[in-house]
């Protein structure tokens, strides 16, 4: 077991100031693989003052100097990829083959595309009488999850460093490991002191600090929306800036001319990734009610088929829910399915018979979903998928968008327009028409409850600037 004693403040690992400390718990094993110190108000304070005093040298770097850090700083976590992925899946479970292409790849990837955004994004140009300038906005707040831990926080970095602002990041308590490696790499590649920060710690404590601090600018939270609201508000009262990647309960609209077997076995797939602890994950599939059957006869033989065990056996394609507290929200979302009368398909609240160990809980599939129904309404995270059978396109849309959240969405059809035509119709932040692959360059974020602003592409680098207008005359 590996044991963290320091937080990273100013160019140094240092001591917490209080003597609180985390286990890491493997939730394939139950067992505890690492210690982590938890944080405070103390250590925030001295977190934010470090990149306050860092931000006036760090935002007047050039976008030359400051691009080819970013270019450094993508080959440093590529060269440690492997480690970075496992490391990932011992800390939440992730299948290691997945963990190292998707946890420890996404995060190359993301920093990669803010190169060529940053070189050729316009700092300042003239609109009619006055120059618009952009200003990296200043000391920024990051808090981030446990489902996707390193592309969270890299989605925050990368477009803070390309601006110029410094920052400090709180990683989520569950799977902070990779965030120490991430920062021992940044010391490494010599991001110099104070740009970035890592303060590990509770949501309720570091992330309160972080989110009411008077010197921080602006923060970004990736998690629930109930903590999306707590950071709003708690940033109210200082007027900074908020960005809130939250949650969702995308649906995936089949319609009436759909590749069905293709829409079905992609659907089911990306629903099931990472044990459905994935916030775009296609949870609600939408279907021609008089094909419901035959779709549900794919889904359950797909279904069937994945394999669920440790994180380090060949072939799984499901992993452990994070920890048990997640283990027992997702039976729970089972047990109400089965309560308000959908159609148990495959799956069930049980423990798997071959996994008494690790936070398991068994793949599971609802057919004739209402779209009322909690299971239909509420993010459940985790290996479960609705199938909602509608009568016309016109109810298909209406049911797609029967949800507080809007994040992603998807739609297949024979035809690309009519399916254009549709994904316009859906209100979320991405659409996925005939199963489009994930594309790092698309700016990605929600409508309705599912957040605020944008992370990736330009629009990403945008929510870390203010707009100056100069406008002057000859003395
Ligand atoms: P969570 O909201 O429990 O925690 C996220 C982070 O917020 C953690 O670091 C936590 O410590 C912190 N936090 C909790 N309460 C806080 C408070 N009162 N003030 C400040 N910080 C606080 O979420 P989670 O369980 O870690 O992650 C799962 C959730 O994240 C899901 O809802 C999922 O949809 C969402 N998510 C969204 C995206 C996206 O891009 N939209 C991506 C990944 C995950």
């Amino acid at each position: 077991m590996k044991t963290y004693d320091k937080i990273y403040i100013n160019g140094q690992w240092v001591s917490p100031a209080g003597k609180d400390k985390v286990d890491v718990i493997n939730p394939c094993t139950e067992e505890a693989i690492a210690s982590v110190p938890l944080g405070n108000e103390q250590d925030v304070d001295k977190a934010v003052k470090a990149a306050l005093q860092a931000f006036p040298s760090w935002s007047k770097t050039s976008v030359g100097d400051r691009s080819k850090l970013i270019a450094k700083l993508a080959e440093a976590i590529a060269a440690r990829q492997n480690e970075i992925g496992d490391t990932i899946s011992r800390e939440m479970g992730m299948p290691s083959a997945w963990s190292r292409m998707i946890q420890a790849g996404l995060p190359v990837a993301t920093l990669s595309s803010f190169v060529p955004i940053l070189e050729n994004y316009q700092f300042s140009y003239p609109m009619g009488r006055t120059e618009i300038v952009k200003e990296p906005i200043g000391v920024c707040g990051f808090i981030t999850p446990w489902n996707y831990p390193l592309h969270q926080l890299v989605g925050k970095v990368a477009p803070a460093l390309a601006a110029g602002c410094t920052m400090v990041a709180k990683p989520s308590q569950l799977a902070p490991l990779n965030a120490y490696i991430f920062t021992e790499i940044m010391q490494e590649i010599g991001v110099p002191s104070g740009v970035f920060n890592l303060v590990p710690g509770a949501g309720s404590k570091v992330g309160y600090a972080l989110s009411s601090h008077p010197d921080v600018d602006m923060v970004s939270l990736t998690g629930s929306t109930k903590s999306g609201i707590a950071v709003a508000q708690a940033a109210a009262t200082t007027i900074k800036r908020v960005t809130l990647e939250l949650g969702g309960k995308s649906p995936n609209v089949l319609l009436e001319d759909a590749d069905i077997s293709m829409a079905v076995t992609k659907g089911v797939y990306n629903c099931f990734l990472n044990s459905g602890q994935t916030c775009i994950a296609l949870s609600r599939m939408i279907v021609p009610a008089h094909k419901q059957k035959e779709i549900v006869e794919m889904a359950k033989a797909i279904v069937e088929s994945m394999v669920m065990g440790d994180a380090f056996t060949d072939g799984v394609y499901l992993g452990p829910m994070v920890d048990d507290a997640q283990r027992q929200s997702v039976r729970e979302y089972i047990r109400a399915g089965i309560r308000e009368g959908a159609t148990l398909v495959t799956g069930g609240p049980e423990t798997p018979e071959n996994l008494p160990k690790g936070f398991f809980v068994k793949p599971t599939l609802f057919a004739d979903v209402k779209p009322d129904m909690i299971i239909a309404q509420e993010e459940i995270f985790g290996p479960v998928l609705c199938i909602i059978p509608y009568q016309t396109e016109e109810e298909a849309i209406a049911i797609a968008n029967n949800s507080v959240y809007g994040l992603s969405g998807s739609v297949w059809s024979a035809d690309l327009e009519k399916a254009r035509a549709v994904a316009r119709q859906i209100r979320s932040g991405q659409v996925f028409i005939n199963g489009a692959d994930f594309d790092i360059d698309a700016p990605a974020g929600g409508y309705k409850q599912s957040g605020l602003g944008r992370e990736r592409s330009k629009y990403g680098l945008e929510e870390y600037l203010e707009i100056k207008a100069l406008i002057a005359q000859n003395p």
